[in-house]
């Protein structure tokens, strides 16, 4: 357990109190590239920063941010004015970005957004060009002006590039904070513009006592499900995951029963199975599992079974953003799920129906 710090304002996520005073104290760049597995708190790391660098608390009274200044109370509202954050629209509610934010620099409306136009995924270049005018304006409050940008990685080639200019010579005292899971998916010319911040996987003990106080039963479980990433492990729970689920997969998808399985999104299955078929395969060569505990799943299994398995999850993964018939997929993955991981290593040594 780590004990909150006494004298800031509590950080969203525990294990981001020793990360975020590293980055104040050290980085001096302009702008910052967090990056790190998914799930570990990027953005909360992006705007806690943003937060700090506009507290107006004295610095000698308080660590920064303070949580209860003017700017902080105007971070919290998400009503800052000096400061912009730009998330994708499918992302914006999520994140709790889905107001203010959209209106205030009067890029795409609110009507736009819940109309007939499917969200976007991505951080379109017309939301890009909004930075380049906010960055024009000049701070309404003391201490400059923040742009986030969360997660980077979905700012295409035509977004970022429209991004470069100002990202290199930002006008007056702007700051930037990008984040993301993955940097090497940005364009080496945004990420030379940036100071990289890595964030690692936290402790599973912090983890899991993060989780547990969310709510989440049994949360070593999940959070070994969501191979340590505590956010991750959370979503997954508030979609309906539990621990009991969890540890039931393996056998579940063993009988070949795609029950509660087609309920789903594509995706989240495909993960699923991924992970079972993973744990699998270690078993099957000795190895110890990562998703699951130890002797859940049986090395019995015949690794060609399970490889083929495995590249024919990876293929419905290549189209699991187009799920025709979605349920139908599941159904077919469970049925090479069964096969999978029931004919054994040596076909020779237990009679089966393939
Ligand atoms: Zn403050």
């Amino acid at each position: 357990m780590i004990d909150a710090p006494q004298t800031t304002a509590p950080v969203p996520l525990p294990w981001l109190a020793d990360p975020l005073r590293a980055a104040l104290e050290t980085q001096r760049a302009h702008a910052l590239l967090i990056h790190g597995p998914q799930g570990v708190g990027q953005f909360e790391m992006a705007l806690t920063l943003a937060q700090a660098w506009l507290c107006e608390s004295p610095p000698s009274q308080s660590t920064r941010p303070c949580g209860h200044c003017a700017s902080c109370r105007l971070v919290q509202a998400r009503s800052h004015p000096d400061l912009m954050v730009l998330v994708p629209e499918a992302l914006r509610e999520a994140l709790g970005w889905s107001t203010d934010d959209a209106g205030e620099e009067g890029g795409s409306s609110k009507g736009e957004t819940s109309g007939k136009r499917k969200p976007s995924k991505d951080i379109r270049v017309d939301e890009v060009r909004r930075i380049v005018s906010f960055a024009q304006t000049t701070a309404a409050r003391a201490h400059g002006k923040v742009v986030v940008v969360f997660p980077a990685e979905r700012m295409n080639g035509i977004s970022a590039n429209a991004l470069l200019k100002t990202l290199e010579e930002p006008p007056g005292n702007l700051r930037f904070v990008l984040a993301g899971a993955s940097a090497d998916a940005l364009l080496p010319t945004i990420r030379s513009r940036c100071q990289a911040v890595r964030l690692d996987l936290p402790e599973p003990t912090v983890a899991a006592a993060w989780l547990q106080a969310q709510g989440v039963m049994q949360p070593e479980v999940l959070l070994a499900a969501a191979g340590g990433q505590p956010e991750e492990a959370l979503s997954w729970f508030r979609e309906g995951l539990d621990a009991r689920a969890w540890l039931a997969l393996p056998e579940q998808l063993a009988r070949g029963d795609a029950a509660g399985l087609t309920a789903w999104p594509l995706s989240r299955v495909i993960d699923m199975l991924f992970k079972v078929c993973h744990d699998a395969m270690r078993a099957a060569v000795g190895a110890a599992p990562r998703y699951f505990p130890f002797g859940l799943i049986n090395g019995r299994a015949s690794i060609e079974e399970l490889t083929r398995w495995y590249r024919e999850i990876g293929r419905v993964a290549r189209h699991a953003e187009h799920p025709w018939q979605a349920a139908l997929t599941i159904e077919l993955l469970v049925t090479q799920a069964h096969t999978a991981l029931t004919v054994p290593k040596s076909t020779t040594a237990v009679l089966r129906v393939r």
